[in-house]
């Protein structure tokens, strides 16, 4: 009897180590970016995809370097501002009267720290400028002028807003002005007047959520806002609590999609109030319900992106479509020797990205050997 207790206990515990889901690993640091939730034409998917991938490498590169949360999230979005694939930096959106209106923020989870700047025309990269404005102001928001002026103040590069302007942006302003009200019509499902602009068209936002080896998270988001925006226009991306939010203790979001809406419902800060409120058990459902709760009370649309304090990363959208692309680094490389003595370096990182909701597996180690062969003074990425 004792016996048959014995075994059946520990074949029981056996049955539940086997079948209980595995605690979740805290990676040591992670990072994960998004290029906007929209419709992605099948046309730019790969070139959207790979540039998320390598501005998630960049940022890792950071974080493999025991660089900060902040400085991972600054080098991942000013890679994503120089690529003309998304709305940000160089290849921003069109204003109605033709011109470049951007708008960045950034935080840092630690100690809310944030600076933020809007309708700036003179920089190719916002974040940089906002970060500027949470490192060397007492504000948290800087607009127009007064962020164009400080930009020159910090010695940022100074350009035009022809050096902004793409190709890309000129074909999409031209179609998308037949369509009246622009910012309404692409993501609000609410106010959206027929005929649509096409769906081929269109480029999107960008932001990077990421938690370095100390724990700390940052969270930043930059844009050119949405394509005929009146000029003056300032969506929900350089708003604290809307376009993104960090704390420690709960987590750091990013959000990309209708400004107008995900202003009026907070979307940044109502998915951690919901993290933190739910005790963390469940990061990925408290997510959908603040997109789907958007959705439900202004009829807008939009996307996520999230890590969580015990590093969980959780991506969800209500668009078509959205893009990101993710790294989970879980412990420092090992150098082993395979059958035919060579040495190789295994990372462990855990690598996923996509434009839809299965994500494909991706490897850093292209990314790592440039890097090595960087280190040696070869190779620039
Ligand atoms: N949220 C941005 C804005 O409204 C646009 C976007 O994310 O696509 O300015």
């Amino acid at each position: 009897m004792a016996t048959l207790f014995i075994s059946s206990s520990l074949g029981y515990a056996l049955l539940t180590k086997i079948f209980s889901p595995s605690p979740v690993k805290r990676p040591k640091f992670a990072i994960v970016v998004h290029g906007g939730a929209y419709n992605i034409s099948d046309s730019i998917a790969e070139a959207t995809e790979m540039g998320c991938r390598k501005a998630a490498f960049k940022g890792y590169e950071k974080l493999y370097a025991g660089g900060s949360a902040i400085d991972a999230v600054e080098a991942a979005v000013n890679e994503l501002e120089n690529n003309e694939v998304f709305d940000a930096g160089y290849g921003s959106v069109l204003t109605r009267d033709e011109g470049v209106e951007m708008d960045a923020i950034i935080m840092d989870g630690q100690n809310y720290r944030t600076g933020a700047v809007a309708c700036v025309t003179s920089v190719k990269h916002p974040i940089t400028l906002a970060k500027h404005v949470m490192e060397g102001t007492s504000h948290t928001l800087i607009v127009g002028k007064g962020a164009d002026s400080f930009s020159k103040q910090v010695g940022m590069p100074q350009v035009k807003v022809e050096d902004l302007v793409t190709q890309i942006a000129r074909d999409e302003f031209e179609k998308f002005r037949e369509y009246g009200d622009t910012v309404d019509n692409v993501f609000n499902s609410l106010s959206a007047k027929e005929p649509q602009p096409p769906q081929e068209l269109g480029h999107d936002t960008v932001g990077c959520v990421a938690i370095d080896e100390n724990g700390n998270i940052a969270a930043g988001t930059s844009t050119g806002g949405i394509t005929n925006k009146m000029p003056g226009r300032v969506g929900d991306s350089p708003l604290l609590g809307s376009g993104c939010y960090a704390e420690n203790c709960v987590g750091g979001v990013s959000t990309t999609g209708h400004g107008e809406s995900i202003t009026k419902v907070l979307l940044a800060k109502s998915c951690l109030d919901r993290i933190a409120a739910a005790s963390k058990s469940n990061a990925r459902e408290c997510i959908r319900d603040a997109l789907q709760d958007m959705q439900r009370k202004v009829s807008g649309c939009g996307g996520v992106i999230c890590i969580s304090s015990d590093g969980e990363i959780i991506t969800d959208y209500s668009t078509p479509r959205m893009c990101t692309a993710q790294i989970a680094h879980f412990q420092e490389p090992t150098p082993y020797k395979n059958s035919r003595g060579k040495v190789i370096t295994s990372f462990s990182n855990r690598c996923y990205s996509g434009i839809e909701r299965e994500k494909n597996t991706w490897s850093t180690h292209d990314f790592e050997q440039k890097l090595s062969a960087r280190v040696k003074g070869k190779v620039d990425i």
